[in-house]
């Protein structure tokens, strides 16, 4: 299980990050103004030697600057887009569940099989669920 606001499954290899320090959030702009952010993507800390380089993006940020940035002020194309990344970085198990959210069946055994003695917020979990799949 992934440790809550800790761990992130990288969008651009599909590894674990296994620190909020090695990771970042990259993201585009448009080109005419208003400038507004859209495509943003959690993935390793870019370094000349990561594989995991994701080719050309106009802005990238720490996981803490993204949040405290753009908490109240999203400049988002598509706010759909933006609530996603914003929740994995602020909604403890949102990172988690997101994996299986597309098979809820899936996402219940999943927890039920690993993680019967932890304490899981099931109310705030299964709500989470729900509105992310009526989205
Ligand atoms: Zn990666």
């Amino acid at each position: 299980m992934l440790k809550p606001l800790k761990e992130y499954i990288c969008d651009s290899c599909g590894q674990l990050i296994q620190k909020p320090e090695q990771g970042e959030v990259i993201w585009k702009v448009t080109y005419k103004k208003p400038y507004l952010n859209y495509d943003y993507k959690i993935v390793h800390m870019r370094r000349v030697d990561n594989p995991c380089s994701m080719g050309d993006y106009d802005c990238n940020t720490n996981l803490k600057d993204f949040v405290d940035q753009y908490i109240l002020h999203p400049y988002a194309v598509n706010l759909q887009e933006y609530m996603d990344t914003m929740r994995r970085l602020t909604v403890p198990y949102y990172e988690e569940a997101r994996q299986y959210l597309k098979n809820p069946f899936k996402t219940m055994r999943h927890f039920e099989n690993d993680f019967a003695d932890e304490m899981i917020p099931w109310a705030e979990f299964f709500k989470m669920v729900i509105e992310v799949n009526e989205d």
